[in-house]
């Protein structure tokens, strides 16, 4: 199927990969053109012989199978339990908006508005962008339902999926899950502070401790083009020693000179202008009382200038968490002060901060760090019945079982009792209801515990309450 589909495409990408990401340059009208050849290709692939092909899940996507699960419930469960200790509450909005949300929030430049985002046409002739971060949706939200009239600030997380044409690689998925808070309505630095307090309280929980706080201040409008333009002219003379993207970078997006990860630009990024020292007088004091409240709040940190943000609409804090594992780049969590957002999405100037931290990163570490994870609720009771008539009372003994809290599972029909017993083995059962033909002319059944293989009759009407 894949080769096929590949064949067919003279770039690379298949034919539907074309559609769902319709690069900017092409009018919309292109862009429904797409969409409308697109519901013909679905219409021939349904009706063709590759039906009976294997189908897999798109490429740079993970089935999250049951083994997996208990990870991903720990992380969620985390999260939300360390939210409600702040007083935040949650937030679901849609997976897909306007791709105006983004469009707009998301800055020229960017790899996420040139080639990531996944923008489509529906058949209404609406132009939505699959959500490619979490922050915008929730501005947009904040703004539409009028929550400036609430106590400042807002309080919101969420816990939801994330979709960016990235190309696929360890811990970066094409649809990922991310885990964020915003705290939006005030610009007090005590509000950052306790936002990185919500941070660290999230690790210790979860049992990460290994890892860097790196904190920086990028400056707000008023103090970051004179920096920019420092920076510019520091690199202006030295464009031959630096990256090919960093030679991007100096035209669209000088900010993000600073956290090249190549190695032959580091010496010019150690020698560079700081904004640290480019800071007008309210960034200055703003920054300042944050690392005092973090002081005051025992929360080890650094600070990093090579933190920053290429989105004009953040402002002074922003920082990441690093995990200290050797040749670990990527971080664990990000965050950021954004009081230029609102103001984007066509609200009054608005200030706020939050973060976002991927699932699938943090799980990757929790394996790493071996945290124990709680395991699923254990099977308490199987019920092997052995004989025709038998698995009808073996379902009113599995519902009384459930009904008193206690997982419970009937063995399939028509299997030998060896079978069966393997079968509760493989899951864990505790205990297995025995159901053979003389248990039930006796209306009792088998009780044995797979622990101590210790084993006696008792009546159906008791099971519930022998599964200690
Ligand atoms: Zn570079
Ligand atoms: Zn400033």
């Amino acid at each position: 199927m894949r080769r096929r589909r590949r064949r067919r495409s003279a770039d690379g990408g298949t034919p539907l990969e074309r559609t769902v990401v319709p690069s900017f340059g092409g009018s919309l009208t292109g862009a429904a053109a797409c969409v409308r050849a697109s519901f013909a290709i679905l219409a021939v692939m349904a009706d063709s012989p590759t039906r009976s092909q294997k189908l897999a899940a798109p490429r740079g996507t993970a089935d999250i199978l049951p083994d997996e699960a208990p990870y991903w419930r720990y992380v969620r469960d985390t999260a939300e339990r360390v939210c409600g200790l702040f007083g935040y509450k949650r937030i679901d909005t849609p997976i897909f908006e306007d791709a105006g949300v983004y469009l707009r929030t998301a800055g020229e430049g960017t790899d996420v508005l040139d080639k990531e985002m996944y923008v489509f046409e529906d058949r209404g002739e609406n132009v939505l962008a699959l959500r490619p971060e979490g922050t915008a949706g929730v501005v947009r939200a904040y703004l539409q339902h009028g929550m400036a009239s609430l106590q400042q600030p807002v309080r919101l997380f969420y816990v939801a999926p994330n979709f960016r044409y990235d190309r696929p690689q360890a811990g970066r998925y094409r649809q990922h899950t991310q885990f964020g808070i915003e705290a939006i309505g005030d610009p007090h630095p005590l509000v950052d502070a306790e936002v990185i307090q919500l941070v660290t309280a999230f690790f210790s929980e979860l049992g990460l401790r290994d890892y860097t706080l790196k904190v920086n201040t990028i400056g707000d409008s008023v103090c970051r083009p004179a920096y920019i333009e420092a920076l510019r002219a520091y690199y202006r003379p030295r464009l031959d020693d630096v990256c090919a993207d960093c030679r991007q970078r100096f035209e669209t997006n000088p900010m993000r000179l600073l956290d090249c990860k190549e190695q032959r630009c580091q010496p010019l990024i150690a020698d560079a202008p700081k904004l640290i020292d480019h800071l007008c007088d309210d960034c200055r004091q703003h920054f300042e009382a944050l690392l005092g409240y973090l002081g005051a709040a025992s929360i080890a940190y650094v600070v990093d200038p090579g933190v920053v943000r290429g989105l004009d609409y953040y402002t002074r804090t922003v920082w990441e968490c690093h995990p200290a594992v050797e040749g670990a780049q990527s971080s664990l969590l990000s965050g950021g002060r954004y009081d230029g957002l609102a103001e984007l999405l066509g609200g009054p100037r608005t200030p706020g901060i939050g973060f976002g931290s991927g699932f699938e990163r943090l799980i990757i570490n929790l394996k790493r760090a071996d945290v124990t994870i709680p395991d699923d609720e254990p099977l308490a009771l199987y019920i092997a019945h052995l004989t025709e008539g038998a698995g009808a009372v073996a379902l009113r003994i599995a519902a009384a079982a459930r009904a008193s809290g206690k997982a419970a599972m009937v063995g399939p029909g028509g299997r030998s009792l060896k079978s069966q017993m393997k079968h509760a083995d493989s899951r864990g059962a505790r205990y297995v209801a025995i159901l053979g033909k003389d248990e039930l002319a006796a209306g009792e059944v088998t009780l044995r515990n797979l622990s101590d293989h210790g084993e006696r009759r008792i009546a159906i009407a008791d099971v519930a309450d022998a599964l200690a």
